[in-house]
């Protein structure tokens, strides 16, 4: 089939190469002249998301088509299927519900899943409450648009209330969680085709600094109880809010031994960059199969992983550093290298964890 992808960073560029190996031809649209799909991709349109020249471009070029990340606007999937004899099997629901932090923690309360407490922040009135409440600690964030934890205030003082305040825009809505008393923060990434079979990756352990994933470690250092209780989590939520295609569920596990989700995305994720080194087959693999074939496969955990990030700030140190033969390093081709971007990854495979993760760190220093 031709598989067309909205989006052509690194996660469009391994869904390209996951589509080849599945015997698929791809067309990419992104934005930036040089993503790192344009090294792969059979065809490439640089252009805006939601330009309808590109977008009429792409559909005629693809029988389906899906996204690399959660921002492209609903109204580009509806123009998308109103206009063209185009696929798009993973339908807009996705995008809407984790674009926007309020309707993506309301839709996982509603069909029973446990996510911090919270409250909006959507007028001077509610920021006006919140400031009399004076219940600290919790963390404001904006309800869309941020990431790698950018658009967030940590609240602990009336101080940092008013430092917020500052911040404030009565244009943007906000939302109010609960802090979440965790042990470890883990995600999994499941994937269901049309005829509802689900399958899950095994809990990946996500260490993050700044904001920014860090280290991901494979198998999560949880007991069996806590595993098998996310997985499931994962596959009610893929059944119940009837999601086709991948989605990685980021979750926190609870010093309570609850599981509370944080957020989704329905699409590959940078902690499942590892299943390209450690399972079969790998989170792109299954992403592609759902949407095209169907054929998605149950994944089979060939060795324990460590992936470690490559931010600009790494790159010169990690360039110099001779890595052990089980570590593999992957670039993504990325012209300007910037302080906190992602420019690549090392995984670190068939050895002991503890062992990995002692190496991954390295790798940066
Ligand atoms: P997010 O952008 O929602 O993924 O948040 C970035 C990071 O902030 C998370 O990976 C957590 O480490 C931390 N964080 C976010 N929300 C909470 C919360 N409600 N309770 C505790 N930690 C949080």
């Amino acid at each position: 089939m031709r598989v067309g992808i909205i989006g052509g960073g690194q996660l469009g560029m391994y869904l390209v190469d996951a589509a080849h190996c599945l015997n698929h031809t791809t067309i990419v649209l992104d934005p930036s002249l040089d993503g790192p799909a344009t090294q792969n991709s059979d065809e490439y349109i640089c252009g805006d998301y939601d330009d309808p020249t590109c977008l009429k471009q792409l559909a005629m070029k693809s029988d389906v088509i899906t996204y690399e990340f959660e921002n492209v606007k609903a109204s580009v999937i509806d123009y998308l299927t109103d206009n063209f004899d185009v696929l798009i099997p993973q339908g807009k629901n996705p995008l809407l519900i984790s674009q926007h932090r309020i309707r993506e923690k309301r839709s996982l309360n509603q069909v029973g899943i446990k996510t911090a407490e919270f409250s909006e922040i959507l007028n001077k009135d509610d920021l006006e409450k919140l400031k009399q409440e004076r219940k600290y600690p919790y963390i404001i964030k904006t309800c869309s648009g941020g990431y790698d934890g950018k658009g967030q205030w940590m609240i602990q003082s009336d101080e940092d209330f008013e430092g917020f305040k500052q911040d404030y825009q009565e244009s943007i809505e906000y939302i109010k969680e609960a802090m979440v008393d965790f042990a470890c923060e883990i995600s999994i990434i499941a994937i269901r085709n049309a005829e509802g079979k689900i399958v899950t990756y095994d809990a990946i352990e996500n260490i993050h600094q700044n904001g920014i994933l860090h280290l991901s470690i494979s198998p999560a250092r949880i007991d069996e109880k806590i595993q098998s209780k996310a997985k499931q989590v994962a596959s009610d939520m893929m059944e119940k809010l009837d999601f086709i295609g991948i989605v990685a569920v980021e979750m926190f596990v609870g010093k309570d031994g609850n599981i509370y989700v944080n957020e989704i995305a329905p699409r590959p994720h940078n902690s499942g960059h590892l299943t390209m080194d450690s399972y079969t087959p790998s989170q792109y693999e299954n992403a592609i199969a759902a949407i095209t074939s169907g054929a998605i496969k149950e994944p089979h955990r060939n060795s324990d992983s460590v992936m470690v990030n490559i931010l600009g700030q790494h790159l010169d140190q990690v360039m110099k550093h001779s890595l052990p033969e089980h570590a593999k390093l992957y670039l993504y081709g990325k012209k300007e290298s910037k302080v906190n971007r992602k420019m690549g990854h090392i995984t670190f495979t068939g050895k002991g964890l503890e062992e990995m993760i002692q190496e991954a760190k390295a790798a940066l220093k």
